[in-house]
């Protein structure tokens, strides 16, 4: 209980702490994205999940480091989190004009077309989620992830078939 509360309380502080402008730098892409396959990789692990990124393409993007990567956990984390076991994980980086965009696609349990609009306000799970005791959260990845892409000048969107999977697509 102790390790779940300490990790709304610091949910909670990041979104309150971002909004007074962020230090950003020449960042590589595919070390962002390594890094933070490595924070969520026990969890596919156990459920033999396989996360598979994309060729290398090199590419740089400007932004705050640790911020850019816990977006990217948040993204995984819930992508390893709503799908059943030995599914996959897929990630695919391209260019959409002076962006970097990352896709994160699963095979997972999907979302209501009628919850899509809600899932990136704070505190929201959708009804598959609150039901099961496997999915534990709070419902402030996606609401903190977005605040991150927001101060990225990005944006956060998402696709979904109920029972195929999930896709984010991070800009
Ligand atoms: P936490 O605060 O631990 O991240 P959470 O995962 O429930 O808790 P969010 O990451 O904000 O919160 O996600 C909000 C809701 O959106 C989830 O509860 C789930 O219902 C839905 N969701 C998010 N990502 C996916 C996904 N890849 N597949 C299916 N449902 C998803
Ligand atoms: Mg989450």
């Amino acid at each position: 209980e102790l390790s779940k509360l300490t990790t709304l309380s610091e949910g909670l502080l990041q979104l309150a702490h971002t909004g007074n402008g962020i230090a950003k730098t020449k960042l590589e892409l595919d070390s962002l994205i390594t890094i933070a396959i490595s924070r969520v990789l026990k969890g596919a692990e156990q459920k033999q999940i396989l996360i598979v990124p994309d060729k290398s393409k090199k590419l740089a993007v400007r932004g705050e480091e640790t911020s850019l990567i816990e977006a990217l956990v948040t993204v995984l984390d819930n992508a390893v989190k709503y799908s059943p076991d030995k599914t996959e994980v897929k990630i695919k980086t391209g260019k959409s004009k002076e962006f970097a965009q990352i896709e994160v696609i699963d095979q997972g349990i999907g979302i209501k077309a009628s919850e899509l609009p809600y899932i990136f306000e704070r505190f929201y799970r959708a009804d598959s989620s609150r039901k099961r005791s496997e999915t534990e959260g709070y419902g402030l990845g996606l609401s903190i992830a977005q605040k991150i892409v927001d101060e990225h000048d990005g944006s956060l969107r998402v696709k979904s078939k109920m029972n195929k999977g999930t896709t984010f697509i991070v800009t």
